[in-house]
């Protein structure tokens, strides 16, 4: 074992504080990592909070970690010391079932192993996450940072960009599809730049004019105003896509109704019951489908990380002293942030 620090919360109602605790020494298929840079991630609000109500305390958050190798098991043979590298939401998962088989481990049968607040399958302790100094990780969760990527930059892509990434993948989006990105946070301005790297022409609908020209710079070739009843009418039927990152309740049929037949919403940023709920009709009409994306596999985390370094694709971030991550959290909530933290772990040493 060895002695780590992190911020971690002791309770629903107690802010991030700085602790002390030890993390395991490798297995055989295990590598140890020095944190560099760690994204933060809306799931780290909700979790430490415990809104969710599947906390563990302490509950250390951070899934979005990119650290340089420190040590290897016997076993290892994908990683050296020294390599730049990056572990996203799983840590480990049952490795042999269906969805395990088919490398899709975010939907592995008996619930893969999360970064943090999950126990872990071997020895029962509590997973702790990214925003600390180091982290232990089995080899097979662990990626290969492409050296093009900038490492601060490249942090966010762990959930963020393979969350939006996934399912446009899956669904085949291609040259010439009209994708519609609904909400610009973190997700969306993600998924407007993927939709576009595949060739896709992108709209982004938001609920604020005044951020059509933003919109434009992250890629976006037009921009409906949701709350414009006009907008969305003249939008009837266009998409073959919507890839859906409003992390709140909203009603999906005025969305739904700009899809053509057989089109595709897809949810990645609401994980609680459709309220107002999906008129029927707006399925069964045109034949289109609501669907749901969770991440995405360790496989397509390494693809997703190879497609940024040869799109020059990376997340807009502002850079973050471990120390100010409470603001950093009302910030969020606030919507006030272009368009990820990623805490400088270098911060925790001071
Ligand atoms: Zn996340
Ligand atoms: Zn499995």
């Amino acid at each position: 074992m060895y002695t780590a620090i992190g911020y971690a919360a002791q309770s629903a109602t107690a802010p991030l504080a700085p602790m002390t605790f030890n993390r395991r020494s490798p297995r055989p298929d295990d590598v140890a990592i020095e944190i560099l840079y760690c994204g933060v991630c809306h799931s780290d609000i909700h979790q430490a909070r415990n809104e969710w109500g599947i906390a563990v305390y302490p509950l250390m958050p951070g899934h979005e970690i990119v650290g340089k190798v420190t040590e290897v098991g016997a076993n290892v043979s994908k990683h050296k010391v020294g390599d730049l590298v990056g572990v996203g939401c799983m840590v480990d998962s049952c490795r042999h079932c269906e969805a395990c088989a088919a490398d899709l481990e975010q939907y592995c049968l008996e619930g893969p192993t999360l970064t943090y607040a999950t126990p872990d399958r071997i020895d029962g302790s509590n997973t702790m996450g990214g925003y600390s100094n180091s982290i232990v990780v089995s080899e097979h969760f662990v990626v290969r940072i492409p050296e093009k990527l900038d490492l601060a930059a490249a942090a966010p892509i762990l959930c963020a960009g393979i969350t939006t990434y996934s399912p446009l993948k899956h669904y085949g989006v291609k040259a010439g599809d009209k994708v519609g990105v609904l909400g610009m946070g973190g997700l969306g301005h993600m998924g407007i730049k993927f939709a576009k790297a595949m060739g896709a022409e992108v709209t982004l609908f938001t609920r604020s004019a005044s951020k059509a020209e933003e919109a434009r710079r992250q890629g976006a070739d037009h921009v409906i105003v949701s709350t414009d009843a006009e907008q969305m009418k003249a939008a009837a039927g266009h998409f073959d896509f919507l890839l859906d990152t409003i992390p709140v309740q909203h009603d999906l049929n005025p969305y739904l109704e700009t899809l053509r037949f057989d089109g595709v919403h897809i949810l990645v940023g609401l994980i609680e019951p459709i309220d107002p709920a999906v008129h029927a009709a707006n399925l069964v009409m045109k034949r289109r489908v609501l669907a749901g994306s969770l991440i995405g596999g360790i496989a397509e985390t390494q693809e997703v990380l190879d497609f940024c370094a040869e799109h020059d694709i990376s997340c807009d971030i502002e850079m973050l002293d471990i120390k100010n991550i409470n603001q950093a959290y009302e910030r969020m909530i606030a919507g006030d942030v272009k368009y990820r933290f990623v805490i400088d772990m270098a911060t925790l040493k001071a």
